[in-house]
């Protein structure tokens, strides 16, 4: 998802956020989902100078969600994208600077902390690591080639085009279920191709969608391949414990087989898990003093936007002690 041409011509430049706070920042957060914008609210409240990086949307994975239903305090549930703007606008009230630029370069030596932002080296006391993750990619034939032409991996910006279609959605976790049902407000027909017998997604989301008429699923199956021309115009499925090959007519696949940590930027500077998860202890410390983890970025048990927002104000805390030993 692309930042608003608008938010890039009207943020104020780099160098002037830098001539506003000096050289040194206590707090450089990277990443703009839920984790880092409530760590910027902390930190922001904390008084301590804070800038937060984003390369692409605030609100993070979470904005791409039609509704979140399971965060505390909104019975009717909020959508993402409004959830996004009130974490932002919480954050800049809190006095933290937000800049839409891409952290390409980290450096740290014994007593410098030091990340690259497009011409600029920003030294800081702490850096907040709140880079969370991306739809995970099946790398099957057809699913790059086809992508943008049926090809799918976001339902809320995508699903209003196919009106009255039929659909595919692979994956059987919460946002499978949540976006297939979702996306039954446009689509005839959504197909949710799932790997096992039993959906992983939590229970009310199951039930909802199993008993959804719009929504038929394919158990044991996987998608082998996607076909089209111009655009999508079949899948082929295998049934995994037939080995039986068919073919399926769709005019979208909406992938949603998990997601990879956006690791790049760190690989070398703090220890990862073998899939590329940050570990971190349970004051968010990664084993790199003065550097924190917050967010699905990190290894932990639980993925939501409660326990990422839980992740930054424990992150934000932690960098204050550190700051101030
Ligand atoms: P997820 O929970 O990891 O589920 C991924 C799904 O894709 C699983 O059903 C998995 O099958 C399937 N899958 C994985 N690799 C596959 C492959 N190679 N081929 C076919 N299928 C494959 O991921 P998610 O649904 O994106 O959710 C990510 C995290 O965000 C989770 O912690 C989730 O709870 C959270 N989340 C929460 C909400 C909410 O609470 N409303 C909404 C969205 C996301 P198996 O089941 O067989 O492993």
């Amino acid at each position: 998802m692309m930042v608003m041409l608008e938010d890039v011509k009207t943020q104020p430049k780099l160098e002037a956020i830098i001539q506003k706070e000096g050289p040194l920042f206590d707090v450089i957060i990277i990443g703009g989902g839920p984790a880092g914008l409530t760590a910027a609210i902390y930190c922001g409240r904390a008084r301590l100078k804070t800038l937060l990086i984003e390369k692409a949307l605030l609100g993070g994975l979470a904005s791409t969600t039609f509704l979140i239903e399971n965060y505390p305090g909104f019975p009717e549930g909020i959508s993402g994208i409004e959830l996004g703007n009130k974490l932002e606008a919480q954050a800049r009230k809190a006095g933290c600077d937000i800049y839409y630029g891409e952290a390409t370069g980290i450096t740290i030596s014994k007593n410098k902390k030091v990340v690259e932002i497009e011409k600029h080296r920003l030294e800081t006391k702490v850096i907040i690591l709140a880079t969370g993750t991306e739809p995970k990619k099946l790398g099957i034939k057809g699913e790059e080639e086809l992508r943008g032409r049926g090809v799918s991996y976001c339902a809320t910006c995508d699903g209003p085009f196919y009106r009255d279609k039929s659909i595919v959605v692979v994956g059987g976790g919460n946002s499978a279920v949540e976006e297939a049902i979702f996306l039954t407000r446009y689509a005839q027909k959504i197909t949710i191709v799932h790997r096992r017998d039993k959906l992983r997604a939590d229970k009310i989301l199951a039930e909802r969608a199993i008993n959804h008429p719009k929504i038929f699923i394919l158990w044991d199956s996987e998608i082998e391949e996607v076909i089209g021309k111009a655009r999508v115009e079949q899948v082929v499925i295998k049934n995994l414990k037939t080995e039986a090959r068919s073919k399926l007519a769709a005019d979208g696949v909406f992938f949603y087989a998990g997601s990879s940590p956006n690791s790049k930027l760190i690989k070398g500077l703090v220890k990862l898990d073998e899939a590329g998860y940050i570990l971190t202890d349970e004051e968010l410390r990664t084993n790199v003093p003065g550097v924190f983890a917050a967010g699905d970025i990190r290894k932990k048990c639980l993925k939501q936007v409660v326990t990422a927002a839980g992740d930054g104000a424990l992150a934000a805390e932690s960098a204050r002690r550190f700051i101030e030993e």
